[in-house]
C-alpha cells in the first residue's frame, strides 16, 4: 500500500479489477454484489456495453477541446437535460460540488441584480452539498465544516423539511435570495420530507421573490423512479444540480436553469476547463438515452416496490430498526446503534455496502440490478441486522 496518497479516505481493505451490471471483482477473483454503485454513479451497472462503446468511440475521435470552441455534444446533452426537467439552460461542469458552486455563483449575481450587498441563500440543518468551501459552508454538518473556518457567509440555516421555519426567515432577513434543498436528503441517512413540503417552498419562494434550488446530484436521475425526485410532486425548480450518475462514472455535474436564473452569466464570468467536453458530454447523452428506451423509472419503481416490502416484512418487529425510509432504489435502514462495522463484514460476505450518519445502512444499487439481485441484498443486509446485539 502507498503512503503517497492524502489521508482523506478511510478505504474498506478491498480493491476491484472489474464489474459487470451489478458485480465486481477484487483482485483475487472474489465476486461482489454492488449495492452502492460508487456513491449513485454507476446507475446502469459497470461495464455497460453500450457505455463502453460509445466512451472508446469517442476516445478514439476526440476527448477534449475546451470550450474555446463550440462543443455539438454538449449543446445536445443540453437540449436533453432541458427536455428532461421543463428548464431553459445549462452548465456543464466536472462534478456535484461543481454544479453547487455555478448554482451558487448565480444566487450572487441575482442578488446583486437586486441590489443586495450580502444575498444570502437558506439553506438545511443535516445537508450535503459537496467540498469545496461555498459547497461544505452551504452544507448543514459541523464534520464537513470544522477546521476549514472562515466558512463562506451569506448562509441562513434552518431545520429540514420543516417549511414554517423557511417563511419566517423572511423576518430576519431581507437579502435572501434562494432557498437550498435536497428533495430527498442523501447523507443525513436518506431523509424524505413529507409529501407537500417542496410544493409549499414553492409557494414561499414564489410569495418572496427567492429561487427555489433543488440539489438533486444524489436523488436524480431515475434513482427514485423519476427522472428527478421533485417530480413525484407538482413543482418545478428554478435550479436544480444533477451529478453523480450522469455520464454512469465519467466525471461530470451539471447546473440546470429557468428564467432569470438562466440567463444570469454572460462570457467570461464562470467556466471550466474540462467542464462538458465532448468525452463526457457523449458519455452523458448515451446514459440517458438508455435511461429512456429502458424505461428505467418503471423498473426502479417496481424494483424499489419490492425490496422496501421485503424489507418491512422481514425487519418490522426487530427491536434495532428505527425506520426503513426512501424511494425507488434510494433505501435507507436506520438502526439504534452505530453500525459502521457493518461494511467490513458484509463485505466478508460478498457485499458491498455503505454506512451514513453512523446507524443507517444506506443502499443505492445499479439501477439495473434483476429479482435475484435484489433478494440477496435484502437477505444479507436482513441478516445482518439480525446478527446484531
Ligand atoms: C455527492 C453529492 C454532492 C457532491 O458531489 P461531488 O460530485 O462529490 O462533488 C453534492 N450534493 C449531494 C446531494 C450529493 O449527494
Amino acid at each position: 500500500m502507498s503512503n503517497h496518497l492524502m489521508n482523506t479516505y478511510a478505504a474498506l481493505p478491498v480493491a476491484f479489477e472489474r464489474g459487470e451490471g451489478a458485480w465486481l471483482w477484487d483482485e483475487k477473483g472474489k465476486r461482489y454484489l454492488d449495492a452502492i454503485s460508487g456513491l449513485g454513479v454507476c446507475a446502469l451497472g459497470h461495464a455497460h456495453p453500450e457505455v463502453t462503446r460509445v466512451i472508446s468511440d469517442q476516445a478514439g475521435k476526440l476527448i477534449h477541446t475546451a470550450n474555446l470552441v463550440r462543443i455539438p455534444w454538449q449543446e445536445k446533452l443540453a437540449d436533453a437535460l432541458t427536455e428532461i426537467t421543463g428548464m431553459d439552460r445549462v452548465f456543464v461542469a466536472n462534478s456535484g460540488t461543481e454544479a453547487i458552486e455555478c448554482a451558487l455563483k448565480i444566487t450572487r449575481i441575482i442578488g446583486h441584480q437586486r441590489g443586495f450587498d450580502k444575498p444570502g441563500v437558506i439553506v438545511m440543518e443535516n445537508s450535503f452539498h459537496g467540498r469545496s468551501l461555498a459547497a461544505l459552508s452551504a452544507t448543514g454538518s459541523r464534520k464537513v465544516q470544522a477546521g476549514f473556518e472562515p466558512l463562506v457567509s451569506g448562509f441562513l440555516r434552518v431545520p429540514f423539511a420543516d417549511s414554517e421555519a423557511v417563511a419566517k426567515i423572511a423576518d430576519r432577513s431581507n437579502e435572501v435570495v434562494a432557498v437550498l434543498v435536497e428533495p430527498i436528503q442523501g447523507e443525513a441517512g436518506v431523509k424524505v420530507p413529507e409529501t407537500g413540503y417542496l410544493e409549499t417552498l414553492r409557494v414561499i419562494c414564489d410569495e418572496q421573490g427567492w429561487l427555489l434550488i433543488f440539489d438533486e446530484i444524489q436523488s436524480g436521475l431515475c434513482r427514485t423512479g423519476k427522472w428527478y425526485a421533485h417530480q413525484h410532486e407538482n413543482v418545478q425548480p428554478d435550479m436544480l444540480t444533477t451529478a453523480k450518475a450522469l455520464a454512469n462514472g465519467v466525471p461530470i455535474g451539471a447546473c440546470v436553469a429557468r428564467g432569470a436564473a438562466a440567463d444570469a452569466f454572460s462570457p467570461g464570468r464562470h467556466g471550466s476547463t474540462f467542464g462538458g467536453n465532448p468525452l463526457a458530454s457523449r458519455t452523458a447523452c448515451t446514459v440517458l438515452d438508455i435511461m429512456q428506451s429502458e424505461d428505467l423509472n418503471a423498473r426502479v419503481e417496481q424494483m424499489g416496490e419490492r425490496m422496501f416490502g421485503a424489507f418491512r416484512s422481514r425487519l418490522q418487529d426487530h427491536p434495532g430498526v428505527q425506520d426503513i425510509r426512501g424511494r425507488g432504489l434510494m433505501i435507507g435502514i436506520e438502526l439504534n446503534q452505530d453500525v459502521n462495522h457493518l461494511k467490513t463484514v458484509a463485505l466478508d460476505q460478498g457485499l458491498l455496502l455503505n454506512v451514513t450518519s453512523n446507524n443507517v445502512i444506506r443502499l443505492l444499487p445499479p439501477l439495473i440490478i434483476d429479482q435475484a439481485q435484489a433478494e440477496q441484498i435484502v437477505d444479507t443486509v436482513c441478516k445482518l441486522i439480525e446478527s446484531l446485539e
